[in-house]
């Protein structure tokens, strides 16, 4: 008795419809299914529900979440927020069993919103020389592992390349022993950002691990990290994953630059992770006219052939102090600031997000994952609107989250 049978659901086409969830799978899609009820462990009744694929979190930072009380960032961009986190950690604010239980608790959220699959990068740099950022988020991963998957990116202290870098190269390397999946870090932030890149294909060559980097992270038109990341991944024929964060400064240059710069992201097979909610935050506090968005141009990339999958990012810690941990928030922005459709900022936070990751797509028909979310509402329009509280969670065919609200209104007149 595992299996899953949820009845008089719609899905985002509006069609209503019983889904059966056997063996980690949709086993079946229709009306009035028929199942042998001594196979099926729950039957939910879905009137009033969407179902849809699970939510997928393409970038957080799992050691920073949850910290925006302890490290305020009164200058609030994004040099204010990286010497608010440097100065916390040399007071010692941060500690192996606090930063794992935040991990905890943020992991808990993406998981009540929605989420079965999360990419978080994870600080690794000389100062850090006990690996601490990392082995919290491995106990984190651990302890949630029965709930989501979580893939671990070393984001490398700047800097990487150069002789001041060979601290942070050394670090790498004992990252890379003790277990991440993929390298990241900041070519932006380094003198030589070709260099930077240069350092990180050849680790992650070495280990046969994916990148994944924060780039070009500014408004400045005249950094483009981008066009040099695209360019060596090419040269070098990498082979694994690749993927760039953020990506501000695109939004800077002149369409024909963008498509340029769009064309070689495609061909490099480079993949692109638009993150609204910190760009909205972190970017634009010179600007007192017209100020820039921030959010790279997700049409350019996607009509080249771009996967583009949007994330989270920062949430409640000195580059973001809000945030709810919860992908319907990132869709929302998507349509409010990126004017995307809300069926396609919908695909950014679920299905392209797994595409990105290297996860069979969910589509709710037989033989798909049964990694699925039903919302209250009654179309993707709605949920991402509404982003109601209540939810049931489905992983691998098993519910692992269930969230519902009570409301109370005075009818007396
Ligand atoms: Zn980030």
């Amino acid at each position: 008795m595992t299996d899953h049978l949820i009845r008089n659901v719609v899905d985002a086409t509006g069609r209503s419809l019983d889904v059966h969830l056997s063996a980690g799978r949709i086993a079946a899609v229709g009306a009035n299914l028929s199942i042998d009820s001594s196979v099926v462990a729950d039957e939910f009744d879905g009137r009033g529900w969407i179902v849809l694929p699970a939510l997928a979190e393409p970038h957080a930072h799992l050691d920073k979440a949850l910290t925006a009380h302890q490290v305020p960032n009164p200058k609030g961009d994004l040099m204010g927020a990286i010497e608010a986190w440097i100065g916390a950690a040399e007071r010692g604010v941060f500690g192996l069993d606090e930063m794992t239980e935040r991990a905890v608790a943020a992991l808990t959220k993406l998981v009540a919103s929605g989420v079965t699959l999360v990419r978080t990068h994870v600080n690794v740099g000389e100062s850090d020389s006990d690996l601490m950022h990392l082995r919290a988020i491995h106990a984190a991963r651990r302890a949630m592992e029965h709930l989501v998957d979580v893939h671990v990116v070393a984001l490398m202290h700047s800097p990487l390349s150069g002789p001041d870098g060979a601290g942070n190269r050394k670090a790498l390397a004992a990252a890379l022993e003790h277990g991440v999946d993929l390298v990241g870090g900041c070519p932006h932030l380094e003198d030589d950002g070709p260099g930077m890149i240069d350092v990180a294909l050849s680790a992650a060559t070495e280990a046969g691990v994916g990148v994944d980097l924060h780039v070009d992270e500014t408004l400045d038109a005249n950094m483009l990290t981008l066009r040099d990341l695209a360019t060596a991944v090419i040269d070098r024929g990498f082979a694994s994953p690749v993927a760039a964060s953020h990506c501000v400064s695109l939004s800077m240059q002149p369409i024909g630059v963008q498509r340029e710069v769009a064309a070689r992201v495609a061909g490099a097979g480079v993949a692109i992770i638009p993150l609204p909610q910190t760009n909205l935050f972190l970017q634009g506090w010179d600007h007192h006219m017209a100020m820039p968005r921030g959010i790279t141009p997700i049409d350019v990339l996607r009509d080249a052939g771009v996967v583009v999958a949007a994330g989270g990012d920062n949430v409640q810690d000195p580059f973001n102090p809000v945030g709810r941990s919860d992908p319907l928030e990132t869709a929302a922005l998507l349509v409010m600031a990126a004017h995307q459709r809300p069926e396609v900022a919908y695909d950014m936070v679920s299905n392209d997000v797994r595409r990105v990751l290297g996860r069979a797509v969910v589509d709710i028909e037989p033989g798909a994952p049964a990694d699925l979310l039903l919302v209250r509402s009654r179309s993707v329009r709605e949920a991402i609107a509404d982003a109601p509280v209540d939810r049931r969670v489905y992983r691998a065919g098993r519910l692992v989250s269930v969230t519902a609200s009570t409301h109370w209104m005075d009818d007396r007149p």
